[in-house]
């Protein structure tokens, strides 16, 4: 190791910047961040040092480097574009006993400053030894995107709670065991969440447990997790999404949740389909609150995985109600739902100030009941996007023009949309059941209709890779027409209704 790290106590000690460029200016303002007391040594200053020069925050020395200037600072940044100027901050930082930092030049520097992932008070810094800084930030970018930005909090929080653990807990093994489970179990969910009060009350049982039968291998409750998987691509989840799948300990998932999804899912934890299978219909809603229940009871860390969001025709609502009632810990994830994540994935922005001022989203399940409000849906400037609209399709397109909207108004239908298996049959309301009828679209299948649904083909950007559906077996139909997203060649015209067929309605 050529670069021994260590964690500087630097307080508000003062610090050189020698130098007045950009890359001063950007030392300079990390070293205020941390609290320090900047110095600066340079003839021009770059505009942006005037305030914090003004403010008095920076000490600005207009005369040029002094060697002896050194002495009265903690650490020294050399930062100018002189290499001669550079060598001799080095040397005289160096005769002092100064720490020195020489930018992009390892060879002088006493120091290097790593890139740094920072939840306070857990920090964490990575360096090249100077040799490859990119990396460095690629590391930390990936670092970031892991670790959940309230991790500071869990590290303080375990701060406060450090003497008393000790106090209350002799065995190490034990105490081990325990921040284990804190780190990675409820209590750190109930912090992540906002919910300070329950981590403490929850810790407090936890040591309780601990210390008294010595076997603290549960925790008192479990919580479930209703989190949305997005619509297909697995890309789309979120990082909190993410997080929680990869820490649970079972998973109650519904058909429309992807395979590849389901991939992410913790290895070990437990796996339960709860959604429709072929033909066979899928476990009754009160069934699947029933078992989320006991799950948590018994003290579980319970994944309730939906499609799209858990909150737009997912039955979420009616989950949270179940476990409110039944005195369950929960938290929900949003997810991108069908409509954003299928309109995105095929050219189609819901709203455009030219052609749609809002968007409407509707169950087209049940388009025969009478309290449809066809006269309100028809309305113009607006987009309108059915969900659970496969088998409809005719009725919402001749409904919509009974009650008023063109037969030319462009609608698009789109199959197993963000996935690379996505289908977009673009036509007007006047044309697209017709064309549903031949090409027989894959379900799920979304439908939008709006003038915004025309600029499907001009704004056409994701190009699904077919080879991955190329064994789908080939259904009759007809091959005239284009319009879809498939090549003109190589696979049949359309997907037969696949295994999730069955599964369009949650
Ligand atoms: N909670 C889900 C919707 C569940 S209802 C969400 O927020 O997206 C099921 C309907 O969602 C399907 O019938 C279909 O209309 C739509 N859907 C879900 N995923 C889809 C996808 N990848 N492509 C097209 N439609 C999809």
């Amino acid at each position: 190791m050529d670069w021994f790290p260590i964690f500087l106590a630097l307080g508000d000690a003062p610090v050189l910047v020698v130098g007045g460029g950009a890359v001063a200016l950007r030392k300079t303002r990390q070293l205020l961040e941390a609290g320090c007391r900047v110095g600066v040594v340079a003839s021009r200053c770059e505009p942006e040092f005037q305030p914090l020069i003004s403010a008095g925050r920076v000490r600005w020395h207009v005369a040029g480097f002094e060697p002896e200037i050194v002495a009265s600072y903690r650490l020294v940044i050399a930062a100018t574009d002189d290499p001669e100027l550079n060598r001799l901050v080095a040397a005289s930082a160096n005769r002092f006993g100064v720490l020195v930092n020489v930018v992009d030049d390892p060879a002088l520097c006493g120091f290097i400053m790593p890139a740094v992932v920072d939840r306070s008070p857990l920090t964490i810094a990575i360096g090249t030894g100077g040799s490859a800084p990119i990396l460095a930030r690629e590391l930390k970018a990936s670092l970031e995107a892991l670790m959940p930005a309230a991790l500071g909090r869990l590290a303080d929080f375990m701060g406060q709670w450090r003497t008393k653990v000790r106090g209350r807990i002799s065995r190490p093994e034990t105490r081990r065991r325990l921040w284990e489970r804190v780190a990675r179990g409820p209590v750190a969910e109930h912090l992540y969440a906002g919910r300070d009060p329950e981590a403490h009350r929850l810790m407090a049982q936890m040591i309780e447990a601990a210390s008294g039968a010595g076997d603290a291998s549960r925790p008192a409750a479990g919580e479930v997790y209703i989190v949305g998987a997005g619509p297909g691509d697995p890309e789309l989840l979120t990082m909190r999404a993410l997080r929680l799948m990869q820490q649970a300990d079972v998973v109650l998932y519904d058909r429309l949740v992807a395979p590849a999804i389901l991939a992410l899912v913790r290895r070990d934890a437990a796996r339960i389909d709860v959604g429709k299978r072929g033909g066979a219909p899928g476990w009754p809603q009160q069934r699947i609150h029933q078992t989320m229940i006991r799950l948590a009871r018994e003290g579980n860390r319970v994944l309730r995985l939906k499609g799209g969001d858990p909150l737009v025709f997912g039955r979420g609502g009616e989950e949270m109600e179940a476990l409110a009632r039944g005195g369950v810990t929960y938290q929900v994830v949003p997810g991108i739902t069908a409509a954003i994540g299928c309109a995105a994935y095929a050219g189609i922005p819901l709203t455009h100030r030219n052609y749609a001022r809002s968007c409407v989203l509707v169950s087209g399940h049940d388009v025969e009941d009478p309290a449809y409000d066809w006269n309100r849906l028809a309305a113009p400037a607006e987009t309108i996007v059915f969900y659970m609209a496969l088998g409809e399709i005719e009725t919402i397109c001749r409904k919509l023009c009974d009650h008023g909207l063109a037969g030319i108004t462009p609608a698009a239908l789109i199959a197993n949309g963000t996935t690379h298996e996505q289908e977009v049959l673009r036509g007007t309301l006047a044309t697209l059941a017709d064309l549903a009828a031949r090409r027989r679209p894959a379900s799920p299948a979304l439908l939008i209709v709006g003038e915004v649904a025309g600029l499907s083909e001009s704004l056409r950007w994701f190009h699904p890779d077919r080879a991955a559906a190329a064994d789908l077996p080939p259904a009759a139909g007809n091959f005239e027409d284009r319009s879809d997203d498939r090549p003109a060649s190589g696979f049949g015209p359309a997907a037969a209704p696949s295994a999730l067929a069955a599964a369009q309605m949650e």
